[in-house]
C-alpha cells in the first residue's frame, strides 16, 4: 500500500483520489493540503487521520487548527506547509493535484527527497518541466501521469516511450467543438464551464474550452515521454473513449480505451504496475457505437497553436504561456475579458518576452511573475 501526500485534496482530482482509495484501499493518506476549503478539509482529517495538513491561507489554517484540536493532525500553513506535507518522512508518493504553478515547488522538493510523483498538475511540467524531468532522472524517481491522455500513452507503451514513432494525443474538442471563431468570441463563463464529457475544476474546464488544455498537454507529453513536438499529433475525438494512442515504426497503433472517468488514471498511478478495480464502469461498445476523429481547428482555437509556438521556442516561454493563461482564465471567469480575448492576451504577453533558454528555478519563477503582471495589466484594444 502506498503512503501518499495528497496535495489539493479538496479539488476534483483530490476528492476522486479519496474515492479511489475508499474503493480499492491502494493508499494511505499521510498528509494533505488545501487552499482554503477547511470545511471539507476537516471532514477529510477526521476520516483519513493524516499526520499533517496544510492550508495555504493563514487565517483559514488557524481556524482549522481550532476545529481539529481534538485530533492528532498537525496543521501548517502557506507554501512552506505544503512542502512539509510533500516531503514528510512517511510519504513515498506525492499526488500533485493542486491547480496552476503552485504545484511546482512542492513537486521539486518532493523529488529531491526521492518521493515518486503521481502528477495531475500539468502546469508544473509546462512551467518547469525542464527542471522537473532531469531532477527526477537524477534522483531515480517515477513521474506517473494522472492526466487521462498521458496515462493512456503510458499504458499504451508500457511506460517505455523510447521506440515510439508518434504520440496521437486525443482531445474532446470541449463545449465549443464545431463552432467558428465569431460564434465563440463572446461566449460566457457559464457556457464555457459546461464540458460535455468531464466534470473538473474551473481552470481546467475553461482550458478545455479554449483548447489551451490540449496545448498544455502537448508540452506535458513532450516532457513526460521525451518526444519532440513534430512527433506529437493532436486528434479531436469528441466521445472521449480513446484516451490517446501511440504509433510504432511499423505503423501499428496501440490505444487505451475506457469510459471517461478520472478515477481510472488516478488508480493506475497509485497501483502501477498492477491494476485494481477503482469504481470505473465497463465501456459498453454497443451503446458507444460511434467513435470519430478529426483535425483540430487552430483558427478558431489559437491557444493550441500558441502552446506549440511556446514549446518550440523553449526555455522560459512555456512558463510565460502558462502564467499568462492562468491570469487570462481568472479574468475571463470574473467577466473582465471576453472569451475571444484569452488567446489575444496570451499572444501579446508572449510577444513581449524574450525567453531565457536553459533557465534556473529563479529564471522560471521570475518569468512566471513577469507574465502574471503583464497579463494583469493587459487591456483589449
Ligand atoms: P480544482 O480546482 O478542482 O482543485 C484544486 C485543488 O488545489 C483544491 O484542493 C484547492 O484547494 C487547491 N488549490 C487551489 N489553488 C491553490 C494554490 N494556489 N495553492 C495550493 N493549492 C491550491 O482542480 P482540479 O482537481 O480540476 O485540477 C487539479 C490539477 O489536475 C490541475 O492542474 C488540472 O489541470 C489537472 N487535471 C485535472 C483533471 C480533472 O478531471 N479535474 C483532469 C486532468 C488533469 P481549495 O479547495 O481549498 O480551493
Ligand atoms: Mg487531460
Amino acid at each position: 500500500m502506498k503512503k501518499i501526500a495528497l496535495l489539493g485534496s479538496t479539488g476534483s482530482i483530490g476528492t476522486q483520489t479519496l474515492e479511489v482509495i475508499d474503493e480499492n484501499k491502494c493508499a494511505e493518506v499521510e498528509t494533505l493540503s488545501v487552499y482554503s476549503n477547511i470545511e471539507l478539509a476537516e471532514k477529510q482529517i477526521r476520516k483519513y487521520k493524516p499526520k499533517l495538513a496544510a492550508v495555504v491561507l493563514e487565517d483559514r489554517a488557524k481556524e482549522l487548527k481550532v476545529r481539529v484540536a481534538d485530533t492528532n493532525t498537525k496543521i501548517l500553513c502557506g507554501t512552506e506547509g505544503i512542502i512539509s506535507c510533500a516531503v514528510h518522512n512517511n510519504v513515498d508518493t506525492v499526488v500533485t493535484a493542486v491547480v496552476g504553478i503552485s504545484g511546482l515547488l512542492p513537486t521539486l522538493e518532493a523529488i529531491k527527497e526521492g518521493k515518486n510523483i503521481a502528477l495531475a498538475n500539468k502546469e508544473t511540467l509546462v512551467a518547469g518541466g525542464c527542471l522537473v524531468m532531469p531532477l527526477a532522472k537524477e534522483k531515480g524517481v517515477k513521474i506517473l501521469p494522472v492526466d487521462s491522455e498521458h496515462s493512456a500513452i503510458f499504458q499504451s507503451c508500457n511506460g517505455d516511450s523510447r521506440t515510439l514513432k508518434k504520440i496521437l494525443l486525443t482531445a474532446s474538442g470541449g463545449p465549443f467543438f464545431g463552432k467558428k471563431k465569431e460564434e465563440i468570441y463572446n461566449m460566457t463563463p457559464e457556457q464555457a464551464l459546461k464540458h460535455p464529457n468531464w466534470s473538473m475544476g474551473a481552470k481546467v474546464t475553461i482550458d478545455s474550452s479554449t483548447l489551451m488544455n490540449k496545448g498544455l498537454e502537448v508540452i506535458e507529453a513532450a516532457h513526460l515521454f521525451d518526444m519532440s513536438l513534430d512527433k506529437i499529433q493532436v486528434v479531436v475525438h469528441p466521445q472521449s473513449i480513446v484516451h490517446s494512442m501511440v504509433e510504432y515504426e511499423d505503423n501499428s497503433v496501440i490505444a487505451q480505451l475506457s469510459v471517461p472517468d478520472m478515477k481510472l488514471p488516478i488508480s493506475y498511478a497509485l497501483t502501477y504496475p498492477e491494476r485494481k478495480y477503482c469504481g470505473t464502469k465497463e465501456a459498453d461498445f454497443f451503446e458507444i457505437a460511434n467513435i470519430t476523429f478529426s483535425k483540430p481547428d487552430t483558427e478558431t482555437f489559437p491557444c493550441l497553436k500558441l502552446a506549440f509556438e511556446a514549446q518550440n521556442i523553449g526555455g522560459t516561454m512555456p512558463t510565460v504561456l502558462n502564467g499568462a493563461n492562468e491570469i487570462a482564465v481568472e479574468k475571463f471567469l470574473k467577466k473582465e475579458i471576453k472569451f475571444g480575448n484569452i488567446p489575444e492576451l496570451i499572444s501579446d504577453v508572449m510577444s513581449k518576452h524574450s525567453a531565457t533558454l536553459s533557465p534556473s528555478l529563479n529564471d522560471i519563477l521570475g518569468a512566471d511573475k513577469w507574465a502574471r503582471e503583464a497579463a494583469a495589466e493587459w487591456r483589449p484594444i
